[in-house]
C-alpha cells in the first residue's frame, strides 16, 4: 500500500514553515490519500514539511498535526502528549486553580485539529469535527478519561463533519453516562447545562471573561435586558453584579427553561429574572415603537456569517440589532456586544457598532474591549482561532 503524499506546489511551503495549520487546495500539487488517512506533506523537491490529515474534498485538504519532525508517529502517545500540552496551559492560565468547568481542547490552537474537548467537573463532552480526528476516536475517548474519569461523551452533532463524509455522532465515549444536567459554577454562579440536548457541549464557556466584566459593570442598573441570552449566562452576571431586574429574551423556550432554573438556583426571584421567548430582532423593534428603555443591554446573537461570502449580509444584521440597541439605552446606560462570527474581524465589528452609533444619534463611547476566555487560546501561528469579539460602551447622549 503506496503512503499518503501530499506535495506542495513550489513556494508554496512557507506558511507551513511557519507553523501555520491548513494547507488549502491552491497550494497542492498533488494529493494522494483517502479522507482521514495521515498524509506525508512535501515541498514540491520531496523534502518533507509535515504530518496532516487528509480530507481531500474539503476546502482544507490537508490539516496538520506535527511539523518537522519526519520520526513523529501520529499515534496515542502524540494525542497524549498533545493533551498534556493542552492541559498545562489551562493550568498556567488559571494559576492552577482550574474552573470547574472549561474547554480543554480548542482544536488547531492546541494542535488537535478536529477535536475541541469540554470538562464539567469529573465529565468530558468532545466534538471530533473532521475525519482525521474521527480516525483516532477511541484513542482521543481514553486519553481523555484522565482529565474527566468519570464520563468522556460526545456530541460530533456539527456540519463540518458532513462535509468529510462523516455523519453525526452522539453518546457515551467512555467511562459511564454523564448526569442529565452538569452543575458547575462560573465566577461564583451556579450554572447546569445539558450535555445532550444543549448547544455545542451544553454551555458557552467562551463568555466567561466577558460575563465577568458585564457583572462588573453592572451595579445600579434597574432595568438590564439580555437579548439571545440562551440559558441566562449574562442575565445572571448582571443580577449578580447588581443589576435590579434582568429580562431575558431566546428563540427557544427550552433554553429560557434552563435559565429560569439557573436563576432559582442562585435565589433569584421572577421578578429580577425575567424571561421572554421572542425573536430579538422583532423584539427590540417593539421596544423601540414602545419607547420602552434599559440601563444595560447585552447583545450575544449566534454567528451571523460563516463564510466571508456571508460577511456583507452579516454586517447588516449585526448593524440591525446594535442601532435598535443603542435607541433602547438611556442616557449612561450600557452596552455590552458581541460577533462570534471568525469571518467577520475585529476591524469591521468595530466599523458595524461605530456606524450603528451614528445612525442612532447615540453619543457612544467605548470602555472595554472583550474575546473568548483563556482556555479557548489562539495559537500565534493561527490567527483564524480568534472569533469572538465584544465591546462595551456606554450612551453619553
Ligand atoms: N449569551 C448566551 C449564548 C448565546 S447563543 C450565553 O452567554 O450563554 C445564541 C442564542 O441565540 C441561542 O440560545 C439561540 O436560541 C438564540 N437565537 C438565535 N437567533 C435568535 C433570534 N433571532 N431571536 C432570539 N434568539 C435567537
Amino acid at each position: 500500500m503506496s503512503e499518503a503524499l501530499a506535495v506542495l506546489k513550489q513556494g508554496r511551503e512557507k506558511s507551513i514553515l511557519r507553523g501555520h495549520p491548513w494547507i488549502f487546495s491552491g497550494a497542492l500539487k498533488k494529493l494522494s490519500g483517502k479522507t482521514g488517512d495521515t498524509v506525508r506533506v512535501v515541498d514540491s523537491e520531496g523534502n518533507f514539511l509535515a504530518w496532516g490529515a487528509c480530507s481531500p474534498d474539503s476546502a482544507i485538504p490537508v490539516k496538520i498535526w506535527s511539523f518537522g519532525n519526519e520520526a513523529e508517529k501520529i499515534d496515542a502517545s502524540f494525542f497524549e502528549r498533545k493533551l498534556e500540552q493542552a492541559f498545562l496551559y489551562r493550568k498556567t492560565v488559571f494559576n492552577g486553580v482550574l474552573p470547574d468547568a472549561y474547554r480543554l481542547v480548542n482544536a488547531e490552537s492546541d494542535g488537535l485539529p478536529g477535536l475541541v474537548a469540554d470538562v464539567y467537573n469529573d465529565c468530558c463532552v468532545c466534538q471530533i469535527t473532521g475525519a482525521g480526528m474521527d480516525r483516532f476516536r477511541d484513542v482521543i475517548a481514553k486519553l481523555l478519561l484522565k482529565y474527566a474519569p468519570r464520563s468522556v461523551y460526545e456530541r460530533s452533532d456539527v456540519e463540518s463533519r458532513l462535509r468529510d463524509g462523516l455523519s453525526f455522532r452522539t453518546g457515551l465515549l467512555a467511562g459511564e453516562e454523564p448526569p442529565e444536567f452538569f452543575q458547575f459554577t462560573e465566577n461564583g454562579i451556579r450554572f447546569s447545562a445539558d450535555p445532550r440536548n444543549g448547544h455545542k457541549t451544553g454551555f458557552y464557556l467562551d463568555q466567561r471573561i466577558s460575563r465577568k466584566t458585564v457583572m462588573e459593570a453592572a451595579a445600579g442598573a434597574e432595568d438590564a435586558l439580555n437579548c439571545f441570552s440562551y440559558t441566562g449566562g449574562f442575565g445572571l452576571a448582571a443580577l449578580a453584579g447588581g443589576a435590579k431586574r434582568v429580562l431575558n429574551i431566546d428563540a427557544s423556550a427550552d433554553a429560557l427553561a434552563i435559565a429560569r432554573k439557573n436563576a432559582e438556583a442562585n435565589g433569584f426571584t421572577e421578578e429580577q429574572f425575567g424571561t421572554q421567548v421572542a425573536d430579538v430582532f422583532q423584539f427590540l423593534r417593539k421596544c423601540r415603537d414602545s419607547r420602552r428603555t434599559f440601563d444595560l443591554i447585552v447583545l450575544d446573537p449566534p454567528k451571523f456569517a460563516d463564510t466571508a461570502a456571508q460577511r456583507e449580509k452579516a454586517a447588516r444584521g449585526y448593524k440591525d440589532i446594535n442601532l435598535l440597541a443603542m435607541k433602547l439605552l438611556r442616557p449612561g446606560g450600557k452596552l455590552f456586544t458581541f460577533s462570534c462570527s471568525g469571518a467577520m474581524d475585529g476591524d469591521l465589528f468595530t466599523k458595524v457598532v461605530d456606524s450603528a452609533a451614528a445612525d442612532a444619534k447615540c453619543d457612544f463611547r467605548i470602555f472595554a474591549r472583550m474575546a473568548q476566555g483563556p482556555d479557548h487560546p489562539v495559537a500565534a501561528t493561527f490567527p483564524e482561532g480568534f472569533y469572538l469579539k465584544g465591546i462595551a460602551g456606554v450612551r453619553i447622549s
